[in-house]
Order: structure tokens, then sequence, then C-alpha cells
């Protein structure tokens, strides 16, 4: 059983990474963020309730949080473990998964602040199957379409230079004293976020001895 948290500020590729490791070990993704995406774009109860707090690009209240961990990982289809991407974000989560849950790792992806910029506002969704884009990177083949599904891509309500400044400084006022919380425990492996994808992963993985 392998249980994996990565943390890095947006567009350090959180997402990928995890996909890229849960396929190789067959490790079940669970981003926080996708979940309460998937509400907002159902109309469900939960969505109208974060749906103005996500596009502003801060932080969902910790007992909604919570309560889509808890959840989540109630549903035990991870025999062989999860990645979570997303969480904790501050303190008080921190705690709470700590309580509840034991971690093997957390992978910790670094990124300068100027290189978020320019990766966020370039980064586009499908609005039907939530494949990410990047017209830098990761250009769909037609513009504007998924290259898997076909579906529309837009921009993410919080990938806005205001929601994105909003983020930014939720990450270095709350999320990084998280990672020290982590690093007393000697979980943190820290990993350059700039290179590719593959690269990004094979460091990873050295960095975690698997
Ligand atoms: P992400 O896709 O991880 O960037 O998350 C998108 C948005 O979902 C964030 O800007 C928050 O509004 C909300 N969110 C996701 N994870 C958390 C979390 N652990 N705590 C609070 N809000 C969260």
């Amino acid at each position: 059983m392998r249980k994996y948290v990565v943390m890095g500020v947006q567009g350090s590729g959180k997402g990928t990474q995890a996909t890229l490791l849960c396929r190789e070990f067959d490790l079940v993704h669970i981003s926080v963020g996708d979940i309460f995406r998937w509400h907002v774009q159902h109309h469900t109860k939960l969505g109208a309730q974060v749906r103005r707090t996500m596009a502003a690009g801060e932080l969902v209240g910790d007992d909604q949080v919570e309560a889509v961990v808890r959840e989540r990982l109630q549903q035990h289809d991870w025999n062989y473990g999860f990645v979570i991407d997303g969480f904790p974000r501050n303190g008080r989560q921190a705690e709470f998964f700590l309580e509840s849950y034991d971690i093997d790792g957390v992978i910790h992806l670094d990124l300068p602040d100027e290189e978020v910029h320019r990766r966020v506002l370039n980064r586009r969704l499908c609005s039907r199957c939530g494949m990410d884009y990047n017209l830098i990177a990761d250009r769909p083949e037609v513009e504007g379409k998924c290259d898997v599904c076909g579906g529309e891509l837009v921009t993410r309500a919080d990938d806005t230079p205001e929601a994105l400044a909003a983020r930014l400084r939720e990450y270095h006022g709350k999320t990084k004293p998280v990672l020290d919380i982590f690093r007393r425990k000697e979980y943190v492996v820290s990993v350059d976020a700039r290179p590719d994808p593959d690269t990004v992963q094979r460091d990873i993985r050295q960095k975690l001895g698997l």
C-alpha cells in the first residue's frame, strides 16, 4: 500500500505527476479540486456553495474539504494506495489528515512564481471530459477542441490574473507552513517542477525510491 500527497503551487503539474504515478503503480488519483469542479459543473448543492469561492481563487472551508476527503477515502477503491493532490492546504487540514491516515511521502513540486504565471494563464481545460491542456507545451491538435473527446476547451474560472494572485497569496501564506509540518516528520521530497513532465516524474520516483 502506497499513500502519497502531491503539493505545489498552482500550475506546478500536481495533476499530471499524480496521474503518471498512479498509472504506473495502480494507485487511485484523488484531486480535491477536481471533485469540487465536478460539483460545480453538475450544479449540486455543494457546487453552489463553493462556486464563488473557487472562482475567486480562495480556499473552500475546512469542514467542506474534510467531508469531501473523508467520503472519497471511505470508498476504499484504492487497493494499492492513492495519490492525493490539492490537499492538505493549511495547518488544520494537515492535522486532520495526519490523525486519520498514515502517509508514505509528500511530493513537493517546486516552481518559481514567474513560471506559475506563464503556465497558468496558458492553461485550458476540456469542458466535457476535464482533460488539461497548455497552450505553450501541450497544445491540442485542433485549436479550441479536446484531442480525446472533441469537447470545447475553456479557461478555468480561477485561471485569471486576479484569481491567480489570490491563490499565490493563499499558497505562500497557508500551504507552505503545511510543508514545514510534513518536513518535520521527514516525509517530504522536493522536486524541481520546471523540466518536462517525464523528467519530473523520473526525479520523483528516484527520490521516493520507486
Ligand atoms: P486546484 O484544482 O487544486 O487548484 O483547486 C481548485 C480550487 O478548489 C482551489 O482554488 C480552492 O478554491 C478549492 N480547493 C481545492 N482543494 C482545496 C483544499 N484542500 N482546501 C480548500 N480549498 C480547496
